[in-house]
């Protein structure tokens, strides 16, 4: 791609660099701007600005949240005691559209992929364990998306809760092979949620 003006050009390779926007669709995205009043391209970066400074982790749940804590885990009235383990907040966002369920979250950053080089070290999963071992939590629900790395990570953390009494269940498979959760709809995921099968018998039928 020729462009006769570096500064379109720098703006176009920035923009390029976000995941699914390749060079073409990045230049259409600039020019559009380029066309809206200056205010908008404005209130674009300020909105990115202030979320990259400004974004916090929740202390308990590890989730994106503006606050120490976010706005699910300092709901009183949601179950403290059951765990919904997922990859990122897009599954919970997914799983809190569906409104069924009123549980906690759990949110790893990640699964385990050791050719991606990500390990247990890498995600939650020891926090997420101490959780567990508190004695506050009775049942922890797997949720992470049904690949290799979904299915490693699961058991992984399955393992490391043998000593202890903990409920681990798992969502109705079917709903998320090997594609993500937060593409299945809202009545199917609500009701994979409801009957949710427990984890060793997810194990006995893989
Ligand atoms: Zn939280």
């Amino acid at each position: 791609m020729e462009f006769s003006s570096k500064l379109l050009e720098n703006a176009v390779y920035e923009m390029s660099q976000l995941p699914g926007i390749g060079k073409r669709t990045a230049l259409r995205l600039v020019l559009h701007l380029l066309r809206q009043p200056e205010s908008q391209t404005a209130h674009l970066v300020s909105a990115l600005g202030t979320l990259r400074k400004e974004i916090k982790f929740c202390k308990n749940c590890h989730s994106i949240s503006d606050d120490q804590i976010c706005d699910i885990c300092s709901n009183n009235s949601r179950f403290k005691d059951i765990i919904c383990v997922v990859e990122d907040i897009r599954d919970v966002m997914a799983i809190e559209s569906t409104g069924q369920y009123r549980g906690l979250y759990h949110v790893l950053g990640g699964k385990i992929s050791p050719l991606d080089g990500i390990g247990p070290q890498d995600l939650t999963i020891s926090s997420l364990i101490t959780k567990a071992k508190s004695g506050e939590v009775k049942e922890l629900i797997f949720a992470l998306s049904a690949t290799m790395e979904g299915d490693t990570t699961n058991f992984y953390i399955y393992k490391q809760l043998e000593e202890i009494t903990i409920k681990t269940s798992t969502i109705a498979r079917g709903i998320s092979v090997n594609d993500e959760l937060e593409y299945a709809d809202e009545v199917t995921l609500g009701r994979s949620i409801l009957n949710r099968i427990p984890f060793e018998n997810a194990l006995k039928n893989p």
